[in-house]
């Protein structure tokens, strides 16, 4: 029988507001943990939420006792508490999992161990110019340079081309843990949201995605011009990884598709994902719906999870000046086949995600053709 769970949710930004609209079809309260009036709070009226941050411990105790499982938007909450409240309320994914991840160099040693391909790395242990042009020496020129915590959006990546690079990067990720990556030389970048329910790993098909300066632009579902095998590659390796971690929920998982149609992986989000936005439209289940069912142990059909036409999401974001954003979703009202999301997130800051459009076609080159003069718009406001 239905007994109208409640869900506990740590972080209301746009990805809290999703999982909300997909909560509030199932009748399935969620009680969010964020500032007043978070872009997640805006579209759900009720006296669960709690006001303060994820990484405050009272603040996560409270939001515990009012509901069933707790779950996360985001990677970057206080794991400490989350282990505290464990013995009183489910937690999905495990504390475990959030914590290994939210540092990718411990992701990374994680996953190692799981026999999962990635690209080798090396771990800082002085932060000096010595120690990394001695890793330059190992890994070669260039290699990315990365926080290993609190990263995102690429904020926390610095590509070192040369040792003449070496203290520009060391000076941009002062005082942050880190760890350098050799660089990987890839054809395509892609993704698969991969959906841990008690007890199977399921797997949306795998898309391509875009980065411009290490943010996420666009996403192609499916990936264009990639064969079935390496589809099939892609998600195995993704639904492998995912294996390596505790609990259930979506987890979103990046990687590269290199020349010699290897894929590596390029790291792992333990939560709904920007590259899934596009299941929205494209497929019957969202990530934000799959993700739910699989917290509460709902049944979700694999088929549920295939693309019923070709996707293509455009994030919009905070450009030069700030109402960029909005003129990219004015534009975007005329475009056929068109689903537009603003995430109501307040004022708008050049590379701030502000919303995203996704366009379906009967054919890829259809929706391309029907996305192109958006995309024109965004390069226009470009900051
Ligand atoms: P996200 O917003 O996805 O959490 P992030 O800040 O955690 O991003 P990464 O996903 O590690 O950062 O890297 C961002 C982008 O930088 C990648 O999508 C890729 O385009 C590029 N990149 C990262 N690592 C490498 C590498 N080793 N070689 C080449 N390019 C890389
Ligand atoms: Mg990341
Ligand atoms: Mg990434």
């Amino acid at each position: 029988m239905w007994n109208s769970p409640k869900v506990g949710i740590l972080g209301g930004g746009q990805l809290g507001r999703m999982l909300v609209e997909s909560a509030n079809r199932l009748n399935v309260q969620a009680n969010v943990l964020d500032a007043e009036n978070a872009p997640a709070k805006q579209i759900s009226f009720h006296d669960g939420h709690v006001t303060g941050s994820f990484k405050e411990p009272e603040a996560v105790r409270q939001l515990a006792k009012t509901c069933d499982v707790l779950t996360a938007e985001i990677e970057h909450v206080d794991t400490y508490a989350l282990e505290e409240v464990a013995s009183e309320v489910q937690v999905e994914p495990s504390w475990q999992a959030i914590r290994t991840i939210q540092n990718k160099f411990n992701q990374k040693e994680h996953l190692r161990k799981y026999g999962i391909p990635m690209a080798d790395h090396r771990e800082l242990v002085k932060n000096t110019p010595e120690e990394l042009a001695e890793i330059g020496e190992q890994l070669g020129f260039p290699m990315m340079l990365k926080s290993k915590t609190m990263a995102y959006d690429g904020r926390g990546n610095y590509r070192v081309n040369s040792k003449a690079d070496i203290p520009g990067a060391l000076e941009a990720l002062k005082d942050r843990p880190l760890y350098a990556e050799k660089w990987a030389y890839f054809k395509m970048e892609l993704a698969v949201m991969v959906i841990k329910t008690k007890d199977d790993v399921l797997s949306y098909p795998t898309v391509e995605t875009v980065q411009e300066d290490s943010i996420c632009k666009l996403v192609y579902a499916p990936a264009r011009n990639v064969p079935d095998a390496i589809n099939q590659k892609a998600q195995a390796l993704a639904r492998k990884a995912v294996a390596a971690f505790e609990g259930k929920g979506a987890f979103g998982v990046e990687m590269f598709l290199l020349e010699d149609n290897s894929v590596m992986l390029c790291e792992i989000a333990s939560r709904i994902h920007n590259s899934g936005h596009y299941t929205i439209e494209g497929c019957a289940l969202s990530q934000f719906d799959s993700h739910i069912r699989a917290i509460l142990d709902l049944p979700i059909p694999a088929k549920s999870l295939e693309i019923r036409q070709p996707s293509i999401m455009l994030n919009i974001i905070g450009g030069a000046t700030p109402d960029s954003h909005l003129k990219v979703a004015e534009h975007a009202l005329s475009i056929p086949n068109a689903s537009i999301h603003l995430y109501s997130k307040g004022a708008s800051k050049p590379g701030r995600k502000m919303g995203h459009v996704t366009v379906t076609g009967p054919t890829m080159h259809e929706a391309e053709t029907m996305i192109q003069p958006l995309i024109d718009v965004v390069d226009d406001i470009r900051a």
